[in-house]
């Protein structure tokens, strides 16, 4: 079977068209693929005829299938998308206000076993290819009409999967997403979220072109985090601290931190105040995320007056924001992507 052309780069594409085309060809399929959107290569109107019957003979765009799309009261739609070998993986739209923000997957489920979250309870079935990755945001725009440069559209890699444990095919999406020649959308409007794989986090700070960074606390303490998340008994918080504080920013950037509430574990006052000393020296910012629940989740969801008060107390050491749950009602909040089927009512 023919290979898929999203996905790949500019010197992917000059091998996959072959030394009988001029070299400029391939920097226009690059650009009708990704800046273009093109879903066929009939519709490649820069390409003579005859190299576009020749791509449709020999290659396909190769964008994942819709197999399902569930569709939220709150505007918020999920996608389960079909890839080539048959397995399913889950990608987010959520509309709000001024902005578009898609949700996509770097892997089909997850190894990382955080106890709160429903995707841990799929086990990892594989890593996305670049061109699976860059797919998801290709078929999201396409069947939304989406535009990248109305500087509405935000990409978040906090889906299915732990994006720093597929870096490659990660960055390699990444520099096709964020090449002014490719999709160019800026690099403020991409971010990527890591459970806290230190090595990799040191890997990905050192690329020239590369999203933001977004790091999943999660817990106050030591103790409690590896509780919750047990792929952190290898990668300890004194040096995610120092390896965050190492992290090359640019000079518009903040990192992001993300802490899931969960009521009478990690939600006291206590480590509100701990929260705020452990980051109180970092150019940052805290995202707070009441738990979604969901079957097979032995959590229960803070009240609001809790999630209020520990927001305020962080606040007094760092911005700190409540993360609104989008699409709760089709499985499609943050934690809850297992490919959970919803009934029709
Ligand atoms: N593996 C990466 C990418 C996934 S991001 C990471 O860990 O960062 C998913 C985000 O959702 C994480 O910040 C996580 O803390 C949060 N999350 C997971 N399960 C959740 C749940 N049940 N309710 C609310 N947030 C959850």
């Amino acid at each position: 079977m023919s290979h898929p052309l999203v996905g790949m780069d500019l010197a992917d594409l000059r091998e996959a068209l072959g030394s009988a085309q001029p070299g400029y060809r391939a920097r226009q399929v690059y650009e009708a693929l990704y800046r273009g959107q093109a879903s066929e290569f009939v519709q490649i109107s820069t390409l003579p005829a005859s190299l576009r019957s020749e791509l449709s003979a020999h290659h396909r765009v190769g964008l994942p299938e819709v197999a399902q799309l569930y569709q939220s009261a709150d505007g918020t739609r999920r996608y389960l998308l079909r890839l080539d070998d048959g397995r399913t993986v889950e990608t987010v739209l959520m509309p709000e206000g001024e902005r578009d923000t898609i949700c996509i997957s770097s892997q089909v489920g997850c190894p990382v076993d955080c106890k709160f979250c429903m995707t841990a309870l799929m086990g990892l079935e594989r890593n996305l290819t670049a061109g699976e990755i860059v797919g998801q945001v290709l078929l999201v725009t396409r069947e939304n009409h989406l535009r990248q440069d109305g500087g509405r559209l935000n990409i978040v890699m906090m889906g299915q999967g732990e994006p720093l444990l597929n870096l490659e095919n990660v960055v390699k999406a990444a520099r096709i997403l964020l090449d002014p020649g490719g999709f160019a959308l800026s690099p403020r409007r991409v971010t990527v979220s890591t459970a806290g794989i230190i090595p990799r986090m040191e890997e990905l700070g050192r690329e020239p072109v590369r999203p933001k960074l977004a790091i999943s606390l999660n817990a106050s303490t030591e103790e409690s985090r590896q509780e919750l998340m047990p792929i952190t008994r290898k990668y300890h918080l004194k040096d995610l601290m120092a390896a965050c504080k190492a992290y090359p920013l640019r000079p518009w950037e903040k990192l992001t931190f993300e802490y899931v509430l969960l009521r009478g574990v990690n939600d006291s006052e206590g480590d509100a105040r701990r929260v705020a000393k452990l980051l109180a020296n970092l150019n940052c910012k805290v995202n707070l995320i009441a738990l979604n629940p969901g079957p097979g989740i032995p959590f229960e969801t803070p009240d609001p007056e809790r999630v209020a008060e520990f927001q305020s107390t962080v606040r007094r050491s760092v911005p700190c924001f409540v993360r609104k749950p989008r699409g709760l009602d089709i499985y499609a909040a943050c934690g809850q992507l297992k490919r959970q089927l919803v009934m029709p009512e």
